[in-house]
């Protein structure tokens, strides 16, 4: 059965929605994009995906002429439309069509382009929740605003296709000898005393849905946090790794570059700040 997407002004069948081949967003990765996860048949923190959104847009200033509320309402229609109980919604918006290749910005009458699709997967009942991910470091090639959410993700790809080609789950990014996040994830550890860490925002990684929502949970549950960079050698010897992310949530980190972490099994922390996130959502 073919799915329903967002194109521009309206709803369309999957197979129908075209967009140009001069659209910005197909030649030059102009645009940007947020990922909301979908539990019950309700969207996660969509509030929270939106403010990230229009500061992707301000930060390249890509215009977002549809209110908050109407994207919203776009989001709900396709989860209904195409019975997703759980998953996640893809939305992108480009600098759209400007009819021809040129690198400049084409001026405000062109429009943006908005496309909007669901993806139906299992979520809460992840495999690598229990027995936890094997992941390797590799160096972090991404440009220099990370912090932006753009749909340029060839090197987010690339370190992704280096672990597979390892047999690991995916990657850690290492810069100037620092651990900045995983390939789509932020990455925390806990140390051998006990203390939560994770990398500070900048322009070097993505500030999380996730990540400032178990900031928030660790704040009510007065459990501290640093904000600090670490490397891939404090990291391995670390009580727990895990990252973080909208569709993954809290995923603990069991191997890193062949060292077990924490015996090679999920530690507490993860698994009791995976259920607290789920439970703040009312998911669990
Ligand atoms: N960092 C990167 C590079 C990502 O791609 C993602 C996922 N989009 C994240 C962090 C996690 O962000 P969020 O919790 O908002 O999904």
């Amino acid at each position: 059965m073919s799915s329903w997407v967002w194109l521009n002004e309206d709803y369309c069948p999957a197979e129908h929605a075209r967009v140009s081949v001069f659209d910005r967003g197909f030649l030059f990765a102009d645009g940007v994009y947020e990922v909301t996860a979908v539990v019950n048949g309700q969207l996660l923190d969509f509030h929270a995906h939106m403010q990230r959104l229009q500061r992707s847009c301000q930060a390249l200033e890509l215009s977002l002429p549809w209110p908050v509320g109407k994207l919203e309402k776009i989001h709900e229609t396709l989860v209904a439309r195409n019975h997703v109980q759980e998953g996640s919604v893809y939305l992108q918006i480009t600098r759209g069509n400007p009819g021809k290749r040129d690198f400049h910005y084409p001026d405000t009458s062109v429009p943006p382009t908005l496309v909007v699709f669901t993806q139906a997967h299992n979520i809460l009942q992840d495999p690598r929740a229990e027995r936890g991910l094997s992941m390797v470091t590799c160096p972090d090639i991404r440009w220099q605003r990370c912090d932006i959410k753009t749909v340029s993700l060839l090197a987010a790809s690339m370190a992704k296709m280096a672990a597979q080609s390892q047999g690991a789950d995916d990657a850690i990014l290492v810069r100037d000898g620092l651990i900045t996040e995983a390939s789509s994830a932020n990455c925390f550890m806990v140390t051998p005393c006990g203390k939560l860490v994770t990398r500070a925002l900048s322009q070097a990684i993505l500030p999380g849905i996730t990540r400032a929502a178990l900031l928030d949970i660790c704040q009510q549950h007065q459990l501290g946090i640093e904000t600090r960079a670490f490397s891939p050698d404090e990291a391995y010897g670390a009580r727990e790794v895990f990252i973080t992310s909208a569709t993954t949530f809290v995923m603990p980190v069991t191997r890193l570059d062949g060292n077990l972490i924490g015996g090679g099994r999920p530690g507490s922390v993860a698994t009791r700040l995976r259920k607290a996130y789920l439970a703040r959502f009312g998911a669990a």
